[in-house]
């Protein structure tokens, strides 16, 4: 049994729809004060309406700031929404990201812009605007959701997204030494295909081809990636740092399609 992260203070980025809204989901249901971050409002609100009706009275809080992580200035007011409503800041984890498809031939400067800007840029920022909150308190947890693509495998069409997943872990590993001193540990959460709202607009073809390709014959949860980045959130994780966790139900283990055939 984990040390209580009832009453930390948590910004989840990205957390309108799938992984984000699952972590913010599950921290939540563990007394946690939530913060769910994303640019459409509406919808980050819904997500904290649904969540708060979902736990119930375990204690956990849930409420949405508009932000786009990859401007500075919004990011910065995630971090003073975090700090009034929930007195301070404790865990984030910066989850926001995005991943359309482009081949080299036909990506343009502005498609690789955007990735590079949401995915990478935007991890860095939402960081920094959350550094003094996290040293003020002598201790914290930063949680990046990164990915199998970029870090260990490549996908046709993500060359943007995969450098950008294989940046973070870069970021991750300097960030993890720079913040030791200060209690802080960064690590990464990397999700093989996990079934969300994103995952799903790629279409069914894609997600069959993907889930032939695993082990475990399923898709991921969004659950699935939540408890893992909880137990990096937890007390009893403090001495892991700039390390990274595969969730991904086996996916990056077989050498070749042929290892799979016979199961
Ligand atoms: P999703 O269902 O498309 O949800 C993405 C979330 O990020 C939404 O809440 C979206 O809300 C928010 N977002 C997008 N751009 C943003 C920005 N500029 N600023 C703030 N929020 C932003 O995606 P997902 O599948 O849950 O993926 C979440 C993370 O997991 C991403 O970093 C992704 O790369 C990673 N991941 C996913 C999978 C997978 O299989 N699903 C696998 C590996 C890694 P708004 O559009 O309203 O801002």
């Amino acid at each position: 049994m984990l040390t209580s992260l009832s009453g930390r203070s948590v910004i989840v980025t990205g957390a309108s729809k799938g992984i984000g809204k699952g972590i913010a989901r599950v921290f939540a249901s563990k007394g946690a004060k939530v913060l769910l971050a994303a640019r459409d409002l509406a919808q980050a609100e819904a997500a904290a309406a649904e969540i708060r009706a979902s736990i119930g009275g375990g204690g956990g809080i849930a409420s949405a700031v508009a932000a786009d992580v990859s401007s500075p200035e919004d990011c910065a007011r995630m971090a003073a929404a975090a700090d009034e409503r929930h007195g301070g800041i404790d865990i984030v984890c910066s989850n926001a990201g995005v991943f359309p498809a482009a081949r080299l031939g036909e990506m343009s400067v502005a498609d690789w812009d955007q990735v590079l800007d949401i995915n990478l840029k935007g991890t860095f920022l939402t960081v920094k605007a959350c550094l003094a909150g996290l040293k003020a308190r002598g201790k914290g947890r930063i949680i990046v959701t990164s990915s199998i693509t970029g870090p260990i495998t490549g996908y046709p069409g993500w060359s943007h997204y995969a450098a950008s997943k294989a940046g973070q872990l870069g970021f991750v590993r300097t960030a993890a030494i720079e913040l030791a001193p200060h209690n802080i540990t960064v690590n990464a959460v990397l999700p093989g295909n996990i079934f969300t709202e994103g995952m799903e607009a790629l279409g069914p073809e894609y997600i069959a081809r993907m889930t032939s390709a695993i082990p475990q014959r399923r898709l991921g949860s969004v659950e699935d990636i939540a408890y893992a980045a909880l137990f990096l959130a937890s007390d009893e994780a403090g001495y892991i740092t700039g390390q990274t966790i595969v969730v991904d139900g086996g996916q990056v283990l077989p050498e070749s399609p042929a290892a799979l055939e016979d199961l």
